[in-house]
């Protein structure tokens, strides 16, 4: 049971369910994220359909504060007939309120930052529950008059509907908020559970392929930031890159043929997380205004015309082009071996074993070499004799685990055709030789396999196995079967779009 304590004089509502309100509607703000939930949206529409009753009232400052604590959560997905509503009160609240005549010189809600949401309520209750002349620092009066209530109501549109009014302190929408903390955490290696990370990267040349063309240049410099992690060789979707490549190839004419009279550009950030929180930042009219005010306050940075520079956005464009392009070459593209042969051939057409050997030790040095020294290794395996097979399977087995962060698609393709045929080849019940297999690691590895293949060259490792060990087909079979389980699935998704689209595999073109 309620006991009612006081009525508040302004506005006649009792001081314990204005306490109450308050307090439910900042709940809603600090829950933004829920969505379609039925109880907040009846809370907002009774909020709302107040405010209609009367939107030029005494009590209209009360439901126009309830309605701005309540608008992340109107912003993003309310109930049907939700938004409509509050949108409708709110433009008849400032509509009523904005031109009434007052002696101020200035209101609260012209500082009213959205770091500050959070003290609504708060300031709610003060307001009316209170007699103090001053909250927050400014006059009573000039919280309580129209113009006030009729600048909150406008705060409240421009964060549900971003950038649909004027004369409001600058904010970054929701949406782009949200995708800072979800790109931060994504280019920062530690994707949030339940990001769709090829989703979440075609999103964003989406939003440079849709963008107006003031918020160009802060969505080129998102997909600039987003394009580092999809060429690493973390993104195994080549659609991904495909819709960066396009989005890109798209925005390019708009910056084309500019020209400025800077002397020079700023550098942009040569982080993926830093770049991408930039580029969310000037990619709308509240995010920009945002920036000149920090930027203004804080004194850092450069003037944001030269940020979102024409001349610099076409470098820039250029630049994420060419990597997106080769990039996607060397992972889904036909990749050419040849030039291995230079490099792990002698003269007489012997493996150079050595350097084989020592490229294949587990080594972080040697990712570098991995994916092309496998993929040449299972290429030429078709045509090497016995010994030589061992070796260069051996090799195929090696690089892949050396890889990092895993093999592109075009060496999967490759060396598991090899795999897989060494996996099928008949073999004996039983090992021909008495010794054991070779160890694939350390110095019996490292130094085992060279005197295997060239003894009169390479003086054996104490651990020494017999030739028919190394070239055992039941120990081949073995590497090839877990090799070529490490490698299925990699490519799953792109395999069958491949068969789909009746695209021949890189290999076969
Ligand atoms: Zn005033
Ligand atoms: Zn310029
Ligand atoms: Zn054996």
């Amino acid at each position: 049971m309620k006991i009612v304590t006081g009525i508040d004089i302004a506005t006649g509502i009792d001081t314990d369910t204005l306490d109450e309100l308050s307090r439910t509607w900042n709940g809603i703000r600090k829950n933004h994220r829920d969505y379609r939930n039925s109880e907040y949206d009846r809370t907002v529409l009774d909020c709302a359909a107040r405010l209609a009753a009367d939107p030029g009232g005494g009590t209209a400052y009360v439901w126009t504060l309830g309605l701005a604590m309540t608008a992340s959560y109107t912003a993003r997905l309310p109930g049907d007939g939700v938004r409509q509503g509050v949108l409708a009160a709110l433009k008849a609240a400032d509509g009523a309120l904005r031109d009434r005549p007052c002696d101020h010189g200035s209101h609260p809600y012209r500082e009213h930052l959205d770091e500050y949401d959070a003290y609504l309520a708060g300031r709610l209750r003060k307001l009316a529950g209170e007699t103090a002349e001053r909250v927050e620092g400014r006059p009573r009066d000039e919280w309580l008059c129209p113009r006030n209530t009729a600048g909150f109501a406008r705060i409240a549109l421009d964060i549900i509907d971003p950038g649909s009014v004027t004369d409001v302190p600058p904010r970054i929408p929701a949406d782009d908020r949200e995708a800072v903390a979800t790109l931060s955490a994504l280019l920062h290696g530690y994707p949030k559970p339940w990001t769709d990370i090829d989703e979440e990267i075609s999103s964003q040349a989406e939003a440079l392929h849709d963008a107006e063309p003031a918020d160009r240049a802060g969505r080129l410099q998102v997909v600039r930031a987003v394009s580092w992690y999809a060429v690493s060789g973390m993104v195994r979707t080549k659609s991904v890159l495909d819709d960066l490549v396009e989005a890109v190839e798209q925005a390019l004419p708009h910056f084309e043929d500019a020209s400025c009279s800077h002397e020079r550009h700023p550098s942009l950030p040569g982080s993926g997380p830093d770049a991408a929180e930039l580029g969310l930042m000037l990619s709308s009219p509240g995010g920009r205004g945002v920036y000149e005010r920090i930027r203004t306050e804080e004194g850092w940075g450069a003037p944001l015309e030269k940020v979102v520079c024409p001349v610099l956005m076409e470098e820039v464009a250029e630049d994420v082009l060419d990597r997106l392009r080769e990039r996607r070459d060397e992972l889904f593209g036909h990749r050419d071996t040849s030039h291995a042969d230079a490099e792990y051939l002698r003269a007489d057409g012997r493996l150079e074993i050595e350097k084989i050997a020592e490229r294949i030790e587990y080594s972080s040095l040697n990712e570098q070499y991995a994916d092309d020294l496998g993929l040449w290794a299972a290429r030429r395996y078709e045509r090497a004799g016995e010994r030589e097979r061992a070796v260069l399977l051996l090799t195929v087995y090696q690089t892949m685990k050396i890889s990092y962060p895993s093999p592109p698609l075009p060496v999967v393709r490759g060396v598991l055709a090899t795999l897989r045929a060494v996996a099928a080849a008949p073999r004996p019940d039983a090992c021909a030789h008495d010794d054991e297999h070779p160890t694939l690691r350390y110095a019996q590895f490292r130094r085992g396999m060279p005197h295997f293949y060239a003894p009169e060259e390479f003086p054996p490792d104490e651990e020494r196995r017999s030739a028919e060990a190394w070239t055992c087909p039941r120990f081949a079979a073995a590497v090839a079967e877990e090799c070529a389980e490490g490698l299925a699935g990699l490519y799953e998704d792109d395999e069958e779009q491949g068969a789909q689209h009746g695209r021949s595999g890189p290999d076969g073109a």
